[in-house]
Order: C-alpha cells, then sequence, then structure tokens
C-alpha cells in the first residue's frame, strides 16, 4: 500500500470480469488504499463482479445500466447514503453495433445507442457525482485512437468516442471551479470482453505489438498505473487531458520498415 490514495473513496462503473479494464484501475486504487465501490450491468455481470469487490473489500451499488436513468439516481442514492461524499469516479463503459464493415452503413438506431451508452453516459454520471464531491474530485473515462483517426472496423464507437474527448473537455470546464478535474485514458488495444465484438481485433492487436515504439501492447495493470495518477492528487493541476496509454503507438505516422509482416 504505496497510500497514495489512503482516505479516498471512489465509485468504479464498468467492471465485467477480471480481465475489464475497470478492474485493472481497481486493483491499482486498492493497492493504494482507496475505498471502492462498483456497480453491475444486470444479473448476469452481478455473479462476477461480487466476488471481486468482496476480494478488496468493495461496497457493491446495485444494478446500473445507463440507458435506464432510474437505475443511475438508484446507485448515487446508495452512494449518497453509504459515504455521503466521494473523491474519484472512473467511467469505463461502452457499448456499440455494426462493428466491422463500412460506417458509412450505421443505422440511426445502432448511433443514437452508441451515442447514448459511450459519450452521454459519462456525463450523466458526472452530474450525479458533481452533487456528492463536495471537497473536489477526479473523473476518467476511456476513449481508444480511433477517436483521432481511422481505425478498421472501430465505426461508430469512433465517432462516439471523439465526442466522448470532446465532452471530457467541456466537463473540466464546467466542474473546474469546484476543484473537479475530468480527463481521459486512450488505451491501446486489450482482449477485453468488449473488445471481442470488435472485427479482427487480434490482427489490430499484433499490428500495435510490432508497430509501437515500445514493441508491446498494455496491460490493464498499465492503465491501472496512469489511472493512479489522474485520480490521486499527482494530477491536481491537470484536467481536460486525454492520455495515451499505448505503448506509444499515437506518435506513429506509418507502419514501421522493420515491423514484421503479419
Ligand atoms: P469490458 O467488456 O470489460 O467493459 C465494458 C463495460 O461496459 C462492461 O462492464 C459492461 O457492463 C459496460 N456496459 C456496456 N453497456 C452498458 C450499459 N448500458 N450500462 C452500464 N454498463 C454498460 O471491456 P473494456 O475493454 O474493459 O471496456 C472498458 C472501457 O475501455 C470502454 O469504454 C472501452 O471502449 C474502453 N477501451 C477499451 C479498449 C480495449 O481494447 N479493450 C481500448 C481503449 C478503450
Amino acid at each position: 500500500n504505496s497510500g497514495l490514495m489512503q482516505g479516498k473513496r471512489g465509485v468504479i462503473l464498468g467492471v465485467a470480469n477480471n480481465r475489464s479494464i475497470a478492474w485493472g484501475i481497481a486493483k491499482a486504487c486498492h493497492a493504494a488504499g482507496a475505498e471502492l465501490a462498483f456497480t453491475y450491468q444486470g444479473d448476469a455481470l452481478k455473479k462476477r463482479v461480487e466476488p471481486l469487490a468482496a476480494e478488496i473489500g468493495g461496497l457493491v451499488l446495485g444494478h446500473c445500466d445507463v440507458t435506464d436513468a432510474a437505475t443511475i439516481d438508484a446507485v448515487f442514492a446508495v452512494l449518497k447514503e453509504k459515504w455521503g461524499k466521494i473523491d474519484f469516479l472512473v467511467h469505463a463503459i461502452a457499448y456499440g453495433e455494426q462493428l466491422e464493415g463500412r460506417y458509412v452503413d450505421t443505422t440511426q438506431e445502432n448511433f443514437s445507442k452508441s451515442m447514448l451508452i459511450s459519450c452521454y453516459s459519462f456525463t450523466a454520471v458526472a452530474q450525479r457525482a458533481e452533487k456528492l464531491m463536495t471537497d473536489g474530485g477526479s473523473l476518467i473515462t476511456l476513449s481508444y485512437y480511433g477517436a483521432e483517426k481511422w481505425m478498421p472496423h472501430y465505426n461508430v464507437m469512433g465517432v462516439a468516442k471523439a465526442a466522448l474527448e470532446a465532452s471530457v473537455r467541456y466537463l473540466a470546464a464546467d466542474l473546474g471551479e469546484k476543484n473537479i478535474r475530468v480527463n481521459a485514458i486512450s488505451a491501446g488495444p486489450i482482449k477485453t470482453l468488449a473488445a471481442s465484438g470488435i472485427g479482427d481485433f487480434r490482427y489490430i492487436l499484433k499490428w500495435n505489438e510490432t508497430n509501437a515504439p515500445m514493441r508491446r501492447n498494455v496491460s490493464t495493470e498499465d492503465v491501472g498505473g496512469s489511472a493512479l495518477y489522474f485520480l490521486s492528487d499527482l494530477s491536481r493541476g491537470v484536467t481536460g487531458e486525454v492520455h495515451h496509454v499505448d505503448s506509444g503507438y499515437h506518435v506513429l505516422g506509418m507502419k514501421r520498415p522493420d515491423a514484421p509482416d503479419i
């Protein structure tokens, strides 16, 4: 226990299983002394989240599906009753369909749903978190490089992540005077449940591994380490940032000539 997060309490949305990025962040926060609360989406994930939360003495607030605002209010009501205030929040939630083929074929229904779950939900939880962050606080969300550049199959998610990154800047501007900071981590590809819905994901992983400056992919623990900086007072002067945790992949302009063919 480094003590970096001693005395801090926070809520983590988006644990599906032990491969989730949210879980990597939770482990890092716990090891640094934070107290954590979790939500789950539906009964199937409840069975996964409860034992994980128990492992680190975490609180389970209940079911939260961000498409149903009443369930967001319900978990924040539990949080208010149990803790009164919070210091940080992690938003690691995304959903999109049609993640292969062409973006141009995106339906309005898929577009609206993906934007609601992958973008607006961060604003929705920020509204509730603001009321509980009475001594200031730190919010983070997870993004991907597909927000900035075309990536194969990322389609509607790329558009939603671009909007999410823009919302980080607007939320940072609104909440800064209350000493509430808002940042995003743009993670490199990691094999998680959500990632399994993306076409050719194995190829994307291999491409990143062979081309990234560090010649490796990142782990959920790598993301957890960087999240700790944003959630702790170490980053007290930082807000509105989109920070890449991707082995440096984002600096590349093209394939490395020495990268092996894959
Ligand atoms: P994951 O499948 O472990 O987590 C995704 C979470 O989103 C799940 O816990 C799921 O319950 C939740 N979710 C989806 N729809 C929801 C809804 N309607 N209401 C409430 N929760 C809902 O996958 P992950 O890769 O850890 O994803 C976490 C975040 O990281 C996402 O925002 C994802 O886009 C982002 N990200 C992932 C990668 C990657 O390669 N895995 C890279 C960059 C960014």
